[in-house]
């Protein structure tokens, strides 16, 4: 199947106390797992790695089509087999065969930002260029992680796939701060891309780069990630500005014959802009004129009015808010769209009072308890 292949061995005291983890953990992440005599083989991202678990070692051999594929591969074994080696066991990783060499990882880009662009006074647009993007062009998966380095360092430093297939992070004063965004718009063929920026109050790494941001600047991008756009009889979109980018780049995408609405919450009507749709959606502005950012209800109150007919079109419902307004969606939306008939994708993509990294992992902790 492959054109590139990578081997190591692994020293491990317990090879199989590391073996059945790794597998049971990149299950979860799509791969497919198979038990041959002696080995075991995993099937992922187009990749096989052949695995075998002997007296004190592990040894692996991968198989790939491409670079990509095979260094995911590498770095999925190696980061997993350090996590589950037991406490004392410190493997040592060195792979013969392709893509030795230390490299950025393959789904990461370096940006650089060529112009800039007011569209209201909270919301910011960077124009950005980088090559090989094409990755980055799918409207089943919207957003991607920016990688803002300190505004005080004279060179980026980028994370970086070692010969060992780890990731290996810049020191804690050179490693960019890392927030999710949205691709609002993308050029494939001329290698450009924009990403529109709320300027908040209280401004973290992202919003305060958006400020700052000159043409010449770089950015790191990797992904992309999430859930995007479905087909449906009726579209529902809810969002505040932070899910803006997303609804505007998913309305201008809609077919033509597209029915439904889009209830968008702003500051004030200054922060309005102008968005291509299909005349069969309509666009409804709520405005928090003296709320602060992720205090106003409206949108809450907008979805509950929404009417919701048992026979009525099949639904797509997507809505990306503050983490309150999530709340009351999600809670709400679960007791009104139709199983087997509606689709949803209800997301908080901020929460007032709460950082982004402090954010993902409150909700990383609440996915493990429930
Ligand atoms: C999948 C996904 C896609 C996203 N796409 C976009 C996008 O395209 N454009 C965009 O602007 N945002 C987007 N966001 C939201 C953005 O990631 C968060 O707003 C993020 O917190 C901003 O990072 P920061 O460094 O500016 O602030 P942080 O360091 O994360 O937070 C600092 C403080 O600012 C507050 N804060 C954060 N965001 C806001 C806000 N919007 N208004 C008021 N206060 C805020 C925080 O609560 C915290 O108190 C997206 C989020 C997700 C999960």
């Amino acid at each position: 199947m492959s054109s590139l292949s990578a081997e190591t061995t692994i020293a491990l005291a317990q090879p199989d106390a590391v073996l059945g983890p790794l597998c049971d953990h990149l299950l979860e992440h799509d791969a497919q797992i198979r038990r041959e005599p002696g080995e075991t083989v995993i099937l992922l991202g187009g990749g096989q790695a052949r695995l075998r678990a002997g007296e004190g070692l592990l040894a692996v051999a991968i198989e790939a089509p491409d670079l990509a594929a095979l260094q995911n591969l590498k770095r999925a074994i190696a980061s997993h087999v350090v996590e589950f080696a037991p406490a004392g066991d410190k493997p040592v990783i060195g792979w013969s065969g392709d893509g030795q060499v230390a490299s950025l990882p393959p789904e990461f880009r370096v940006l650089t930002v060529t112009s800039t662009e007011q569209l209201s006074p909270h919301m910011k647009r960077i124009h950005l260029r980088g090559d090989d993007i094409a990755r980055y062009a799918s409207l089943e998966a919207l957003h991607v992680r920016l990688f803002l380095p300190p505004p005080d360092l004279a060179e980026p430093v980028w994370p970086m796939l070692g010969s060992d297939g780890l990731l290996q992070l810049p020191s804690p004063e050179q490693r960019p701060a890392v927030r999710k965004y949205t691709i609002r718009q993308i050029d494939v063929a001329a290698g450009t891309l924009a990403i529109d920026f709320v300027l908040h109050d209280d401004a973290g790494p992202g919003s305060a780069f958006a400020a700052r941001a000159r043409a010449g600047d770089l950015v790191g991008m990797a992904g992309p990630g999430g859930r995007g756009l479905k087909t449906a009889e009726r579209y529902v979109f809810l969002c505040d500005e932070t899910g803006l980018p997303a609804v505007g780049r998913m309305l201008e995408n809609l077919p033509t014959s597209a029915q439904g609405l889009a209830l968008i919450e702003v500051a004030n009507a200054g922060e309005e802009q102008p968005l291509a749709a299909p005349a069969g959606i309509s666009i409804r502005w709520l405005h928090r004129e003296a709320l602060p950012a992720g205090q106003a209800s409206g949108l809450a109150e907008a979805f509950d009015a929404l009417t919701w007919d048992a026979d009525g079109p099949e639904t797509y419902l997507w809505s990306a808010t503050e983490n309150e307004a999530f709340r009351h969606i999600r809670s709400a939306a679960r007791q009104r769209l139709r199983t087997g008939l509606d689709q949803h994708l209800v997301v908080s993509y901020w929460r007032a009072g709460l950082s982004e990294d402090q954010h993902a992992a409150e909700k990383k902790a609440a996915a493990r308890a429930a």
